[in-house]
């Protein structure tokens, strides 16, 4: 060992080399003062190295918050587009949809309301992105309310297609005999000589001339409000009750009837045959249309539609049965 080797130190006083004594003392006392050192810098090595470098898991953490930050503002970013667009859906709802039924528009300041509380978002706070996930919750919040008021409007219109659709559906509007059944117009609505009676009278309805047995279909969707089987005036009769803006319509003379009263029926629903009962010369079918029991021109109302329509009216009521309503 290199250290137990005898050392020697000048003496410039004796002017000899002269043997240095070893001593444990000094030799520990050595050992200690450079352990000392050596460990002092390694401490300082380790709290530069903590300062400079981070430890694995803090590179993580750091990466992890800084996707995290970066993602919440590109959803920011896009709540912001979704917004833009509930705007342009809003205005189409207000000023196209609402307009067309009548219905008032929902104002800017009712969509666009805030989320009360103030307590709302302080759990949020005391973070350094507070702002931004705070912007986040807020415009989340307003997205909801926005679709919620939609929603509600659009289950408005919803309901008013359907009512109005009923009204249209009811309007007794078809020609109660099929465009290619109907033989000829025989007597319009107005005054005219009676062809039995011989004396000027009122005619009621419009007779269509068809032969017996040609089926005689609803004109709108309604409740057969009387059934009547006579041999005298209208004969065997039927009339429904459309329930809308007090009209009704009256089908006589009938051969047969298929229906009953307080029976529901759709328009092109067959509810009996031409037929001659009742006052009458010929077989044709004598209809009326009545506003509040009065009768009025049932040309007013009438529509022929082409054949093939009308094939696809009468198919639909045969297809789609009573339970409808
Ligand atoms: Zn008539």
């Amino acid at each position: 060992m290199k250290s137990f080797k005898s050392k020697y130190k000048f003496n410039s006083e004796t002017l000899q080399y002269e043997k240095i004594k070893f001593s444990f003392k000094k030799f520990f006392l050595k050992i200690f003062q450079r352990s000392l050192v050596s460990l002092s810098f390694g401490a300082i090595l380790m709290i530069l190295y903590i300062i400079i470098y981070e430890s694995p898991e803090e590179k993580l953490l750091r990466a992890e918050i800084k996707f995290l930050q970066e993602n919440l503002s590109k959803i920011n970013q896009r709540l912001e587009k979704d917004d833009s667009l509930l705007n342009i859906i809003a205005d189409n709802d207000n000023y196209i949809y609402r307009t067309t039924f009548e219905l008032d528009s929902i104002s800017s300041n009712i969509r666009n309301a805030g989320i009360g509380g103030s307590n709302r978002y302080k759990i949020y706070e005391g973070y350094n992105n507070t702002d931004l996930i705070k912007d986040v919750a807020k415009k989340l919040d307003k997205l909801e309310l926005k679709l919620k008021i939609q929603d509600e409007s659009y289950k408005t219109l919803l309901s008013e297609i359907k009512k109005r659709g009923k009204v249209f559906n009811s309007l007794p509007v078809l020609q109660p005999i099929h465009v290619n059944e109907l033989t000829r117009i025989g007597s319009f609505y107005g005054y005219r000589p009676h062809p039995i009676l011989g004396v000027i009278q009122m005619h009621h309805g419009l007779d269509m001339v068809a032969p017996t047995g040609t089926p005689v279909y609803a004109s709108g969707d309604g409740v057969v409000e009387t059934v009547e089987k006579i041999s005298t005036g209208y004969g065997n009769n039927i009339l429904i009750n459309h329930g809308v803006d007090g009209l009704s319509s009256r089908y006589a003379h009938l051969s047969s009837i298929n229906v009953k009263k307080g029976q529901k029926v759709k328009r092109g629903e067959l509810i009996g045959e031409v037929g001659s009962t009742g006052l009458s010369t010929a077989p044709h079918l004598h209809y009326e249309i009545l506003i509040n029991n009065s009768s009025i021109n049932p040309l007013r109302y009438m529509i022929a539609p082409s054949p093939s329509e009308y094939e696809q009216i009468i198919n639909e009521t045969k297809y789609s049965g009573k339970s409808f309503d």
